[in-house]
């Protein structure tokens, strides 16, 4: 029969939304201090995830994730929100930290890998080499180091696992007077990234994907909104729901590639971007 349901010797499956469930997961979040990587990790929390830990630079976390912590304790799903202080720049202190949470835990399911850093600068011609480092090695090299912490210990417990690389519609498009040469190029790196990750480690089960945002209002792009206002109405054009994103759109897909119900999806770039697709 085409129909599934129509068969009866077919065992039923879980209920859809049971697909999603994070029940028992173990994550690893890296931007989990605030935006985006907050709102992905306390959405997995939601979702069921025995713990997500987050890391980022600071000694002590933001403001607004103290109180999601304090959110997620309340929830009642036995899920717990975890802060680490760690460089995405450091690769030899990222792998140890995460093989002293496998240590613990005994798992890891899957990493959202959000960090990043936006510089703005324009004049590609004469873009200053520190500046291109800086930029490429957090949100290329730290996006790697985070992927590669996570999947070694996914690897260690062989039970598979999702990778999710924060990229951005920068990594594919570009705008006149926003060519952000260190960004974009930093983004672009991520798209192939996952494909990459994804060719060598399916046979161990591990997917990789990479999840391309298009304009989202965050810290980061009001540090230029509070600058340049007009910057609003401009992004917001740029696409067909006419209006930025906010962080909580995010929370659906990041749930889905993280758990059951996307275990077929590798190798692909997920856009969220409110139709926001050419320059
Ligand atoms: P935010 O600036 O709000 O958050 C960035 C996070 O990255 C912060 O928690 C910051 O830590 C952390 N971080 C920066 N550098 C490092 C580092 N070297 N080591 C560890 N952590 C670091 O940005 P968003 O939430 O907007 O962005 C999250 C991701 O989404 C980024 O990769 C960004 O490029 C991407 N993105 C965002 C879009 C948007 O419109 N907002 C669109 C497309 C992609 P701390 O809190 O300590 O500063």
């Amino acid at each position: 029969p085409l129909s599934a349901a129509a068969d009866s010797s077919i065992t039923p499956k879980p209920k859809i939304f049971d697909e999603f469930a994070l029940t028992d997961r173990v994550g690893l979040v890296s931007g989990g201090n605030r935006g985006l990587g907050l709102e992905m990790a306390l959405a997995c929390c939601e979702a069921g995830a025995r713990v997500v830990y987050c890391f980022d630079l600071p000694e002590k976390p933001s403001d607004e994730w103290t109180a999601s912590r304090d959110y997620v304790a309340k929830l009642g799903n036995n899920s717990r929100l975890e802060y680490f202080s760690a460089n995405v720049t450091n690769q030899q202190a990222l792998w140890k930290k995460t093989e002293e949470i496998g240590d613990i835990e005994g798992r890891m399911d899957f990493c959202v890998a959000a960090a990043g850093i936006l510089r703005s600068g324009t004049d590609c011609l004469e873009y200053p080499a520190q500046e291109y480092r800086e930029v490429l090695d957090v949100n290329t090299n730290g996006v790697l180091f985070t992927a590669q912490a996570a999947g070694r210990q996914m690897s260690r417990f062989g039970r598979g696992g999702s990778i999710i690389l924060i990229a951005s519609m920068s990594g594919s498009i570009t705008n006149r007077g926003h060519a952000w040469v260190s960004y974009n190029s930093s983004k672009a790196a991520v798209l192939q990234m996952a494909r990459s990750m994804a060719c060598e480690l399916g046979e161990k089960n591990i997917r990789a994907n990479s999840l391309s945002p298009g304009y989202i209002y965050t810290s980061m792009t009001a540090a230029f909104l509070d600058k340049q206002p007009h910057l609003f109405d401009v992004w917001s054009s740029m696409n067909p729901l006419g209006r930025l994103g906010r962080p909580d759109e995010l929370r659906g897909v990041v749930t889905w590639l993280a758990s059951n119900a996307s275990t077929f999806c590798t190798g692909s770039d997920i856009i969220v971007s409110g139709g926001h697709h050419s320059w």
